[in-house]
């Protein structure tokens, strides 16, 4: 499925096998989740992807074949693709351990294509193992919606009650982890959406809400899923002093202007940026020992333009998984 230019639908189209490159494997796609990055690509709010362009960055797929120097994975060995499709291992914040940071960074499904596809080339490097517990369709939503919401929640630091604002793919994911952390989880959706509100009760979450009513009592953290700056303001009315708010999507609308006193006593605000190879790798570790359970609403990759409209319109529970070889 190719975008041709910015608010256009998927288009449909025969694409030759890509040949890998040097460090690159050549992947057949047996599954690929789809992410709400994907909407704001699609939609122009992201404004540099290459076009015309393959999106998608939480692939599985089985290795086909490789380029030059590409010796770590065997053929048929199943790997996973994320959205960090490569750095320069040299800038400034590549040196600090900060490659979700990297100057250069390339992503998958952006500048590079990805996973809406039967075929797809990736660095080596940049691939994950999969755990074995997992079949395909479940471990798809780990590669974006797990990680991401794994670092957001990893920069909450020791926060005991956590709130998660949108309970899309991400914050399914992460409740059940916070709580294999013993952690505490309060639940907002939009109002009124009370089937959401269950569906996060059923994983742990303790209180699930409109997030526009206060939490029973403060939080230490509030991860944002959802891309809705006004988010930002409400999740500070419920912080405790010393708590976090953390922004985990890549696109947000404005945030509006609030008063100083709710920023007030150390409370902080800060986004998470992509993720880095380690959290992918910890939360790929964590994942099986919780156990991680993925909701999924598959659909067949030409349905692809139909899994973004409901994912824009919050119509499943869990997440998107495009099946295309499986
Ligand atoms: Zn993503
Ligand atoms: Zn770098």
């Amino acid at each position: 499925m190719q975008l041709r230019a910015a608010k256009e639908p998927l288009r449909l189209e025969d694409l030759p096998i890509p040949t890998p490159g040097e460090r690159q494997v050549l992947i057949r796609v047996s599954v690929c989740a789809v992410c709400r990055t994907d909407l704001h690509i699609v939609s122009g709010e992201l404004s540099e992807p290459k076009l015309p362009l393959v999106i998608g960055h939480m692939i599985v797929g089985r290795v086909e074949g490789a380029g030059d120097r590409a010796h770590r994975f065997g053929p048929g060995e199943r790997v996973g693709v994320p959205w960090l499709g490569s750095v320069d291992e040299t800038c400034r914040f590549c040196r600090r351990g900060l490659e979700n940071l990297c100057v250069n960074a390339r992503f998958t499904g952006y500048h590079v294509d990805g996973g809406y596809a039967e075929y797809c080339v990736a660095d080596e490097r940049f691939c994950f193992r999969l755990p074995e517990s997992y079949a395909d369709l479940h471990a798809a939503p780990l590669l974006c919606a797990g990680l991401i919401g794994y670092r957001a929640l990893r920069l909450a630091g020791d926060a005991q009650r956590v709130g998660l604002y949108g309970f899309g793919d991400s914050a399914h994911i992460i409740a059940q982890v916070a709580r294999y952390q013993g952690r505490r989880v309060f639940a907002f959706t939009s109002p009124g959406d009370t089937e959401k509100q269950e569906f996060a009760r059923s994983l742990g979450a303790e209180w699930a809400g409109d997030s526009t009513s206060p939490p029973p009592e403060p939080l230490d953290a509030a991860l944002i899923f959802a891309p809705v700056g006004a988010l930002v303001p409400a999740a500070l009315k419920a912080l405790d002093p010393g708590g976090i708010v953390v922004c985990a999507g890549i696109h947000m609308s404005d945030i509006p202007s609030f008063s100083y006193d709710l920023l007030w006593m150390e409370r902080q605000i800060r986004s998470v940026a992509n993720l880095t190879r380690r959290d992918g790798e910890e939360l790929l570790q964590i994942a099986p020992k919780v156990p991680v359970r993925t909701e999924v609403q598959p659909y067949p990759l030409a349905e692809a333009n139909t899994a973004l409209d409901d994912l824009a319109h919050g119509r499943f529970r869990g997440a998107a998984v495009l099946t295309v070889g499986s």
